[in-house]
């Protein structure tokens, strides 16, 4: 075989096998680039579990006509241009891939309007090597991107595809993460045009309101708000006592939704040597620190993070929670003697 440059839309497609699981992740990468616009309000229109239909609305600040072309090419984003920017990124997205990706599997359409832009546009991906068309059309200011028919043409993906009940809860979970990620952007989330969940923007102090919403009566009745800072590390949030288990189980760093290995293990050890109780309760648990100590570049789907200094971090999450863990115990202990 003699060595070929791959074309546009097979390069794409190849790249989607890492970003574009299901539809989950089309949702994720979607409402991420909401919020990066700064959006204070997002609508996520579901049917079929996503199979059919996947379409996100944000009131952000949008893309002119000019680059709405580029937003779909690969490899092309506003939020980084040099690799020192890379070090302490703070917007969500930077590897310029999600739009490109989707548009290579599915059916897209992005329509935009920036506020400063009398008319807005339309861009429509599909077919070979990802030519766009554009045309005008009637949007308020912001974006809205329709993904129709995820994986129509990459059958081997499609097979993978669960039930639309599946599907769906898979985006509702991830809806959930990520109302937890911003208490102040009201998200609505509908399925087969149903209401399934509607988040009220509310303002940090109140956060606990969406914390209840999202882990239930059992959180807003049982769990402990906790705050540690030290050496430029910020740990607040909210934990269930030990026995209380629930599977709200959320950690965030410098607010991107995580699944991190370094801070699971940490409250995992905080709750054995306090209670030796190994059975994790329900958390949502905030992170902050310099993004400067912290690689985001790790994962294309950005679960995972590595810290520069892990042993601190580590220590410090341990210290943290044990506190509460440990002010949980003395709790159940006067209970017990009344
Ligand atoms: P990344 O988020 O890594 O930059 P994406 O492929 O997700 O890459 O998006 C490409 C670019 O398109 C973004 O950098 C941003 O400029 C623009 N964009 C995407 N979605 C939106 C949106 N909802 N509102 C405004 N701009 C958007
Ligand atoms: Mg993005």
């Amino acid at each position: 075989m003699t060595i070929e440059v791959l074309p546009a839309r097979l390069a794409n497609q190849i790249a989607a096998g890492e970003v574009v699981e299901r539809p989950a992740s089309v949702v994720k990468e979607l409402v991420e680039n909401s919020i990066d616009a700064g959006a204070t309000r997002i609508q996520i229109d579901i049917e079929r579990g996503g199979h059919k239909l996947i379409r996100i609305r944000d009131n952000g600040k949008g893309i002119v006509k000019d680059e709405l072309m580029l937003a779909l090419s690969r490899h092309a984003t506003s939020k980084l241009k040099s690799l020192d920017d890379l070090e302490c990124i703070a917007s969500l997205g930077f590897r310029g891939e999600a739009l490109a990706s989707i548009s290579s599997v599915s059916r897209l359409t992005l329509s935009s309007k920036p506020s400063t832009q009398e008319t807005a546009w339309q861009a429509f991906a599909e077919g070979r090597d990802m030519a766009v068309q554009i045309q005008p059309t009637a949007h308020p200011d912001g974006t809205t991107i329709e993904v129709k028919d995820l994986f129509f043409n990459t059958p081997a993906r499609r097979k993978f595809l669960r039930t639309e009940k599946t599907e769906f809860s898979h985006i509702d979970e991830l809806v959930k993460r990520i109302a937890l990620s911003r208490f102040d952007i009201a998200i609505t989330l509908t399925h087969n045009q149903k209401v399934v969940r509607q988040y009220r923007p509310r303002a940090m102090e109140h956060g606990v309101q969406r914390v209840a919403q999202v882990g239930g009566k059992v959180f807003s009745q049982h769990a402990s708000f906790i705050e540690s800072g030290h050496e430029g590390l910020r740990l607040f949030g909210w934990v269930l006592p030990a026995g209380v288990t629930n599977s709200t189980q959320y950690t965030y760093v410098n607010g991107r939704m995580m699944r991190d290995k370094l801070i699971l293990h940490a409250i995992r050890q905080a709750f054995d040597e306090s209670i030796g109780h190994e059975e994790l309760p329900g958390f949502v648990v905030y992170l902050e620190l310099d993004p400067r100590q912290v690689d985001v570049n790790v994962h294309p789907a950005k679960h995972e993070v590595r810290f520069h200094q892990a042993r601190l971090v580590h220590d410090f999450i341990v210290q943290a929670i044990k506190q509460v863990a440990t002010a949980q115990t003395e709790l159940s202990c006067d209970n017990d003697t009344v």
